[in-house]
């Protein structure tokens, strides 16, 4: 029998159990997609406390100890599978800095803390995968908490250690960035002398620091990102977040490969936390969910009102100004509705919060996260908002879709390749270009007229439910990626 590649994802998030954005909905769902296709992919993370390990069977299958500094800590390793896909996952225990507290908590240690705990993950998952039942053929690494582990492969190599291993580095969001110190480097045993380094991952504003991100983009086997526009975008002043320089140095090799979903867990047609569960062929049962949606938000139920949903992190890079002028201009007049959820900066809690006290029938805001009401809104909004600034894929465009909730989107990133303009061919939501007020809201005006034309309407939502967002395809582009990067010497 053919042996088969063996992938270990090593993240900071998986979906369900380790969640804050779409990093995790695709460490959750891609492995499972890459079993089909025949690799042996498993996924690694922390044991955070808010991980219910015994409910996922997990069991203690190894006890290392992890230098770190003039200390050796200890770690535990547990087995155990991911709910629902059933993919092996290895969780990491380290007590004192690892499991504690939430996923990005930098707690009273501050940023300093912060990377320290992902430099031991690291530094513990690679060391542990030397021990355990699973070496991999690739480390799929994602962002700068798990990149840096691409450098401490390299430093395996020049100890001979894991000659054969390789590294994939794939970037979701370029905007999070971590700086480690010299000293802190050394402690987890990546000496760097500082005249070895390219002055391009040095901190401009501190030369003992070094950016993680920038230096793992050049130590990494393969570099990739999660749509293909954004892999065009990110050689830019926009969008690289000040690493255009080093991207270019790698430009050949940075592919850009759109996510996928779960569609089995976002299934409109299974879901068990909609009021109706509906599908395209009886999409005559979807209103039900708006009229629930109405209810349990305590807005004035209303069929014929316009809902826009909003699921998100409250950030500038989701165009939260966007919609908080929008709904400035359409809260007092007519029937517009906004179901906002998310969490994030406390100046845009401050400022949805005032507008949501003015307007409680029209407006409701939750300031939490719920995967829950999360769906809920995907499934009984009529329209669903993401006016970002940049979006390197976007996954809420993708799972609002197939709930037929039609996305207006700026023209940007993951989102250009994912929804086309009502007018174009395939149109399935609304886009605009500018990342301006007028842009937004001019597109915004055309959805709320164009929805009251329900023939139109119903073309454009058969036509975003329809639309194949599954892993199936990206999956195979991954398969090459793997394939390209094994060869590789
Ligand atoms: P990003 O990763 O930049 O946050 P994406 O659109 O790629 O944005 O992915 C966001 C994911 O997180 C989606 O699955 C979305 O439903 C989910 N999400 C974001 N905010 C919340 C929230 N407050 N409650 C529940 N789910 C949320």
């Amino acid at each position: 029998m053919e042996k088969k590649t063996k992938i270990l994802f090593a993240s900071s998030e998986v979906s369900p159990i380790a969640k804050v954005g779409g990093l995790a909905d695709v460490v959750g769902s891609l492995p499972a997609e890459l079993i089909k296709l025949g690799f042996d992919a498993r996924v690694t993370v922390p044991k955070y406390d808010s991980i219910r390990a015994g409910e996922l069977g997990a069991e203690k299958i190894a006890e290392i100890g992890c230098r770190f500094g003039p200390d050796i800590y200890p770690v535990a390793v547990y087995k155990a599978r991911l709910p629902i896909s059933n993919v092996p996952l290895y969780l990491i225990e380290e007590k004192s800095l690892l499991s504690k507290g939430p996923i990005y908590s930098t707690g009273r240690g501050g940023r300093n803390l912060l990377t320290k705990k992902f430099l031991f993950f690291c530094k513990a998952a690679l060391e542990s995968s030397e021990k355990i039942d699973f070496a991999p053929d690739i480390f799929h690494l994602h962002d700068w908490p798990t990149a840096p582990l691409c450098m401490m492969l390299q430093k395996a190599k020049k100890e001979g250690r894991l000659l054969e291993t390789k590294s994939v580095l794939t970037i979701h969001n370029l905007n999070n960035q971590n700086f480690a110190s010299f000293k802190m480097l050394a402690e987890a045993g990546l000496e760097t002398e500082k005249n070895a380094v390219s002055p391009a991952v040095i901190s401009r504003t501190n030369p003992e620091y070094l950016n993680l991100f920038a230096s793992s983009l050049l130590s990494a086997d393969t570099v990739n990102t999660v749509s293909p526009t954004y892999a065009r975008e990110i050689y830019t002043r926009p969008f690289g977040a000040g690493l255009e320089k080093i991207l270019k140095t790698r430009k050949q090799k940075v592919a850009g490969i759109l996510n996928g979903i779960d569609t089995k867990y976002f299934d409109p047609s299974r879901d068990e936390f909609l009021a109706a569960k509906f599908d395209v062929k009886n999409i005559s049962r979807r209103p039900g969910n708006k009229k629930n949606l109405q209810k349990i938000l305590g807005l004035k139920e209303n069929k014929s009102a316009f809902v826009c949903g909003v699921v998100t992190r409250l950030n500038e890079q989701k165009g939260i100004e966007l919609v908080l002028e929008a709904m400035k201009k359409l809260l007092p007049e007519g029937d517009c509705q906004f179901a906002i959820l998310g969490s994030g900066e406390d100046k845009y809690r401050e400022m949805i919060s005032a507008l949501q006290k003015r307007h409680p029938k029209k407006l409701s805001f939750s300031n939490r996260y719920d995967s829950h009401l999360a769906k809920k809104i995907y499934a009984g909004s009529d329209v669903f908002l993401m006016p970002s600034k940049f979006e390197p894929c976007g996954l809420a465009q993708l799972i609002a879709m197939r709930y037929g909730s039609i996305p207006i989107v700026r023209d940007t990133g993951g989102l250009h390749d994912t929804v086309a303009n009502y007018d174009e061919k395939n149109g399935r939501g609304f886009t605009f270009k500018n990342f301006t007020f007028e842009s937004f809201y001019k597109s915004l005006k055309t959805a709320r007229r164009l929805f009251y034309s329900r023939k139109l309407w119903g073309g454009l939502q058969a036509r975003a439910m329809k639309a194949d967002f599954s892993w199936s395809r990206s999956a195979k582009f991954y398969q090459r990626l793997y394939r390209q990067t094994l060869l590789e010497k």
